[in-house]
C-alpha cells in the first residue's frame, strides 16, 4: 500500500488547552525572540512593538540578562528573605544612588510593589497622622490587578468587578489640582499617580500638576506615591518619569522595565518614610537574588553613558514618524513621551489595526490596543532607527488594509 501524497495542514503547534482561559489569544505559540523580533511556532517573525507589556525595555533575551541569570543561578538562586543576598543589596544601593530615594523592598509584580506602597502609607498613616489611611488615586489610572490595586485603578467598571472593594480610594481627575484638593480630608495620607498614565491611553501628567501636587501634598502633609512601573527605568527618556517635572516624590514604585522581562519590581522610599515593623512586609520570593542579578544587568545597562540620550532621539524619530502618518491618513494625532507613545485613531479601530498588523505576511508587527480608538507602542528601548522606520511601513499597511485612512 502506497502512502497517499499529503496536503499539508497548518501546524496546530502545542496543545494550549489545559491552560486557564482568561482572555482570548491568537492561534500561534511565540518559541524564540531576539531583539526586537519573536518567531512563532510556524516559523513566521514578528516585529514587536509590545515587547511583553514594556517588560522588555532590552528586547527580547538581551545576553547581558541572559548571562547575569545564567551565572547567578549557579551561584545562588535564593537563600530565603530572611537573610542578605548581595545582588538585592547592590541593587537597592543603584537605585537609591541613582534616585531621590533612601531605601528599597523589592517585590514580584508592579501589583506587588504597589500594595507595599499601599500598606506602608496606611502604615505611615497610623504611626504619623492619627490613622489616616485615604490614598487618593485618579480616574482612569491603573495600578494592577490584586483587589487593592484594582481598587487604586480608576478604570470605568472596576469598582464593580469583583466587588466590594478596598475601600480607601477616591478618585480625583487627572490634571485636575482643585479636584485633588477637593477630596483631602482628616483620612487623607497620600496622593498616588502615574507621571503618564498608560493603560487610559498614554496620557502624560502636565509638569505644572506633578509640581503642584507635589506643593500641595507637603504643605497638606500627605504623601506622594508615583507608580513608575510603566515609565521608569528610561521608558521615558528619562531614568524616571517624574524627574522630567523636577520633582522629588515620597515613594515609587518600578516593575516591568526593572527586570528586562523577568519578575522584578521594587518599592522605594524615602528614609523618614520607611517605618515598617518586623512582620508587617515580607514574601517568600521577594528580593531573591536570581531576579536582582537581572535588574542589575539592566540598570548597568540603561545608565551607560548615551543610553538615554539614544532613547530620547528614538522616541522622537517614532514620535514624528506617527504625526507624518496621522497627518497624511487623516487620523487623530500622537502622543507620549520617549519610547511610550500612542497613536489616536478617528474610529474605534484598533483591534482590527492590531489584528491587520499581526496578520501581516511574511513579517506581522505586534503593536497594542489599550482603548478602542488608540495604538501604544513601547518597543525596546535600545531598537535602532531602521527598526521604527520598518515598523512606520508596516502600520501603514495595516492601517489601510483596515480602511485606516
Ligand atoms: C503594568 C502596571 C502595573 C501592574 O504591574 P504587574 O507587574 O502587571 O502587576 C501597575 N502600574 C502600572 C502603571 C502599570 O503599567
Amino acid at each position: 500500500m502506497t502512502t497517499p501524497a499529503t496536503v499539508p495542514v497548518p501546524d496546530p503547534g502545542p496543545d494550549t488547552d489545559a491552560l486557564m482561559w482568561i482572555t482570548a489569544r491568537p492561534d500561534l505559540v511565540f518559541v524564540e525572540g531576539r531583539g526586537s523580533w519573536l518567531t512563532d511556532h510556524r516559523g513566521k517573525r514578528y516585529l514587536d512593538f509590545v515587547q511583553g507589556w514594556a517588560v522588555n525595555c532590552l528586547g527580547h533575551c538581551p545576553p547581558v540578562v541572559a548571562r547575569a541569570l545564567a551565572d547567578q543561578a549557579q551561584r545562588l538562586i535564593n537563600p530565603s528573605p530572611a537573610f542578605f543576598n548581595e545582588p538585592a543589596a547592590r541593587l537597592a544601593r543603584r537605585l537609591a544612588e541613582v534616585s531621590s530615594f533612601d531605601r528599597v523592598f523589592f517585590a514580584n509584580s508592579g501589583a506587588e510593589a504597589n500594595e507595599g506602597a499601599i500598606k506602608l502609607a496606611r502604615k505611615w498613616g497610623r504611626l504619623h497622622r492619627g490613622g489616616a489611611y485615604e490614598i487618593i488615586t485618579f480616574e482612569n489610572g491603573f495600578h494592577g490587578r490584586t483587589l487593592a490595586t484594582m481598587s487604586a485603578s480608576g478604570k470605568p467598571g472596576w469598582d464593580r468587578l469583583f466587588a466590594p472593594q478596598v475601600p480607601g480610594f477616591p478618585k480625583a481627575r487627572y490634571n485636575d489640582l482643585d479636584s485633588v484638593e477637593a477630596l483631602i480630608g482628616p483620612d487623607t495620607v497620600a496622593v498616588m499617580l502615574e507621571p503618564v498614565q498608560g493603560e487610559a491611553g498614554v496620557v502624560p501628567a502636565e509638569p505644572g500638576f506633578l509640581q503642584a501636587l507635589r506643593d500641595l501634598t507637603r504643605q497638606r502633609g500627605l504623601l506622594l506615591i508615583v507608580d513608575e512601573v510603566q515609565t521608569g527605568v528610561g521608558r521615558t527618556g528619562s531614568l524616571f518619569a517624574h524627574q522630567r517635572a523636577g520633582i522629588e516624590p515620597d515613594v515609587m514604585t518600578l516593575g516591568k522595565g526593572i527586570g528586562g522581562g523577568v519578575p522584578l519590581a521594587a518599592l522605594l522610599a524615602r528614609e523618614e518614610i520607611c517605618c515598617f515593623e518586623a512582620g508587617d512586609q515580607g514574601g517568600t520570593y521577594n528580593g531573591n537574588p536570581l531576579m536582582a542579578a537581572a535588574g542589575l544587568a539592566v540598570l548597568g545597562t540603561v545608565l551607560a553613558p548615551g543610553f538615554l540620550d539614544a532613547v530620547v532621539a528614538r522616541g522622537e524619530t517614532l514620535g514624528r514618524g506617527l504625526a507624518d502618518l496621522s497627518d497624511r491618513l487623516g487620523l487623530g494625532g500622537e502622543r507620549g513621551a520617549g519610547l511610550l507613545r500612542a497613536l489616536v485613531l478617528p474610529d474605534p479601530m484598533a483591534p482590527a489595526v492590531v489584528e491587520a498588523a499581526r496578520t501581516l505576511a511574511p513579517e506581522g508587527l505586534l503593536v497594542n490596543a489599550p482603548r478602542p480608538n488608540l495604538l501604544r507602542f513601547m518597543p525596546a528601548l535600545d531598537l535602532s532607527e531602521p527598526e521604527v522606520d520598518r515598523m512606520l511601513v508596516m502600520l501603514e499597511e495595516a492601517l489601510r488594509a483596515v480602511g485606516g485612512g
